[in-house]
């Protein structure tokens, strides 16, 4: 057994394509991947000939229809949906977010992998930092979160917000002492939005939160308890774009999302994960904070196998 602390840093990327990032081959990631463990999956959900989503956080008026009785997971491929399941190792059917209008959340009965972790450890310390003020007014990731910075990206603009809240974290992970963070950067996604995923601007985009990446790395390796601690990375999207920039629907370029994972100081071998899903983020977080999940929690997700 080992005597280290076992802490977990989650980052999401909004609306990044995994072909797109193996074609820029950013260093941060690419090298989180190749001594990690990586792979993609096809998001279960995506309403078919419906309009696309065409700038962050824009609700699309259209009501989901009900299943037909079995699985049928009815929620367009949008940011509410994506992080909504990142958040709470649930589906859209469960957690009740189907789209951007967070119409019906269940977050009381499906609460995100920060909040469980605290009401099962309350002795740990917990960190969220997001420019996408909706996963805070409806409570994706909760108020019980220990500490927080909340932006509001159409205010402060998305790249503006991802320097802050990169910023914001590193001083976090090199000043206090958390155990478990979700940091969110969103410019990737803007960008999509205005000018597609192949182009220069998204490529730099890219950049930019992969260098953000490098630095919250640095600062947690900069910690003087690092020897001690034993840090799980795990670096996920919420959904991905037409070639035309845009989502919401069932094609493969808007469903297919990715989870690389990585331990600090562990050489994982760049090996494949099988395909991880949105909800293994969750019960990955926890099984590594050492948090068995209750079956009464009725989670989707499972962890992912980090050896
Ligand atoms: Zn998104």
């Amino acid at each position: 057994m080992s005597s280290l602390t076992n802490k977990v840093l989650v980052v999401g990327m909004d609306g990044l394509r995994f072909d797109r990032l193996q074609a820029v081959g950013s260093p941060v990631l690419s090298a989180l991947m190749s001594s990690g463990a990586y792979g993609t999956s096809k998001l279960p959900y995506g309403e078919a000939g419906t309009p696309r989503t065409e700038s962050p956080g824009e609700i699309v008026p259209k009501a989901p229809e009900p299943g037909d009785g079995g699985r049928v997971i009815s929620s367009r491929t949008d940011s509410g949906p994506g992080w909504s399941s990142i958040a709470t190792g649930v589906w859209p059917d469960k957690h009740g977010v189907v789209d951007n209008g967070f119409a019906t959340p269940q977050f009381r009965k499906f609460p995100d992998f920060l909040t469980r972790a605290k009401n099962a450890r309350p002795e740990l310390a917990t960190a969220a930092f997001f420019s996408w003020a909706a996963l805070d007014e409806h409570g994706a990731f909760s108020r019980a979160i220990d500490h927080r910075l909340v932006l509001d990206g159409y205010t402060v603009g998305w790249a503006n917000a991802d320097e802050q809240v990169a910023e914001a974290a590193e001083r976090h992970l090199a000043e206090a002492d958390p155990d478990a963070l979700f940091v969110y950067l969103g410019d990737t996604d803007e960008v999509a939005h205005d000018l597609g995923p192949h182009c220069s601007e998204y490529a730099a985009a890219l950049q930019a939160q992969d260098a953000y990446l490098g630095r919250l790395l640095d600062a947690v390796r900069g910690r003087a308890s690092y020897p001690g601690e034993r840090w799980t990375v795990l670096v996920t999207t919420d959904h991905g774009h037409v070639d035309e920039g845009g989502h919401g629907g069932t094609s493969d370029e808007e469903r297919t999302v990715f989870v690389i994972a990585h331990r600090l100081g562990d050489d994982l071998g760049g090996r494949s994960l099988g395909e991880p899903r949105l909800v293994d983020v969750g019960p990955t977080a926890l099984a590594v904070l050492g948090v068995a999940a209750d079956p009464a929690w009725d989670l989707d997700g499972v962890p992912l196998e980090l050896g």
